[in-house]
């Protein structure tokens, strides 16, 4: 057999098993209303939570930064590509969280591979949610350290699992808003625990950064807790591309050195980094404030419509459990002649026999088309 032939006998395994993924392609710019495969439809599939990724004045301040510095950082960030857009949004989100250190990263996967990897070495023990995102998982995987899944949100386990295993170092994991299921993890709860057992706590706040808390800042921010690292994306609700690990500025400098997919990698593009440093001043003003209460008005009603949708009350994100993989895709087949884009769930990046409709709120969703989708999707879930 080729290498062709092998390949194609693990697709068609995929495909047998419902678990093939196959692309859409979206025309034109992110928002409520897209097109997907030349079809007008209302998207209830980006991460896109406050309708920024399409702005005019992100395009236009990404617009300037590439007329001035030109498209690619051309290295490393510590060999010649550290730009001054990079230094400017490190300080703005610095500014917003209120902490003295901050690295940026490409991604929110390297943002959790690369501090995982370099705070959790060989001796040291990692506690990690089931639910956390693959990211932290592949993070877990490759730092040295011994690695514990605890259950979802299972405080007391995570207690006991912390008084069994001990080690030089041990550090607490866990998503602040979870990224398939919309839950809100016990933040207050989690910080009182670390501080019990002397762990340090990274909260990945991947979906709840610039869509929940004070000035959008999350809901570490909202509880009053303030962990050793956040990690946050920008290609969220911030609208952009790239993360940071927000922490004191010695475990910053510590990333600089150490983080290999930060040391390792071409610095963001500075165009970014101008886009993201005007998407954060929307988030924290007015314009922000509107913005979250139109998203949490958008989830309650979505909830009302649909009660079995999964989730925090005002969560942007409202799972459907459907179960079966190829049910979910039918489903989402049928959303889609309706003009309605949601986007089935499946293995491995939930797990098995939990696939489900994962319905994404944006503030800039008309009221309408939220209650177009959830009467589709609550007629054709509850049967
Ligand atoms: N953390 C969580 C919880 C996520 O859901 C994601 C993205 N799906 C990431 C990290 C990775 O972020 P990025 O898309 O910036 O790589």
């Amino acid at each position: 057999m080729t290498l062709d032939d092998e390949v194609q006998a693990e697709l068609a395994q995929l495909e047998a098993m419902h678990r093939l993924r196959v692309p859409k392609v979206l025309d034109g710019a992110q928002g409520p209303v897209v097109t997907v495969d030349g079809i007008e439809v209302a998207s209830f599939a980006s991460n896109d939570y406050l309708g920024l990724a399409g702005d005019p004045r992100l395009a236009r301040a990404a617009s300037a930064s590439l007329d001035e510095d030109g498209v690619g950082a051309g290295a490393s960030r510590l060999i010649i590509g550290n730009h001054r857009r990079h230094v400017a949004l490190e300080a703005a989100v610095g500014d917003w969280l209120r902490t003295g250190g901050v690295r940026l990263f490409n991604t929110g996967y390297a943002a959790n591979v690369g501090v995982i990897t370099t705070l959790a070495r060989a001796g040291d023990v990692v506690f990690s949610d089931e639910l956390d995102h693959a990211s932290i998982i592949d993070g877990c995987r490759l730092a040295k350290a011994e690695v514990v899944v605890y259950p979802h949100g299972d405080l007391p386990a995570l207690a006991r699992a912390l008084d069994q295993h001990r080690g030089n170092r041990r550090l607490v994991i866990s998503e602040s808003l979870f990224s398939m299921d919309g839950d809100i993890a016990d933040v207050t709860g989690l910080a009182a625990l670390c501080k019990r057992h002397d762990a340090v706590l990274i909260l990945d706040e991947a979906h709840a950064c610039g869509a929940l808390g004070p000035e959008g800042r999350g809901v570490a921010a909202a509880v009053g807790v303030v962990p050793d690292v956040v990690i946050g994306t920008f290609g969220k609700a911030l609208g952009t591309f790239g993360a940071f690990a927000a922490s004191s500025r010695a475990v910053a400098e510590l990333l600089w050195n150490r983080a290999r997919p930060f040391v390792f990698s071409t610095g963001l593009p500075p165009s970014i980094a101008a886009a993201t440093t005007a998407a954060i001043e929307i988030v924290r003003g007015t314009d922000g404030d509107e913005r979250r209460r139109t998203l949490a008005a958008h989830a309650r009603r979505f909830r009302e419509l649909v009660p079995h949708a999964g989730g925090a009350p005002e969560s942007a994100i409202a799972p459907v459990l459907v179960g079966d993989d190829q049910r979910v895709m039918q489903l989402s087949a049928r959303l889609l002649e309706h003009r309605v884009f949601v986007q089935g769930i499946r293995p491995p990046t939930v797990p098995v026999g939990t696939s489900r409709l994962r319905v994404s709120l944006s503030a800039r969703h008309d009221l309408g088309d939220v209650e177009k989708a959830a009467r589709l999707i609550a007629a054709a879930t509850t049967r």
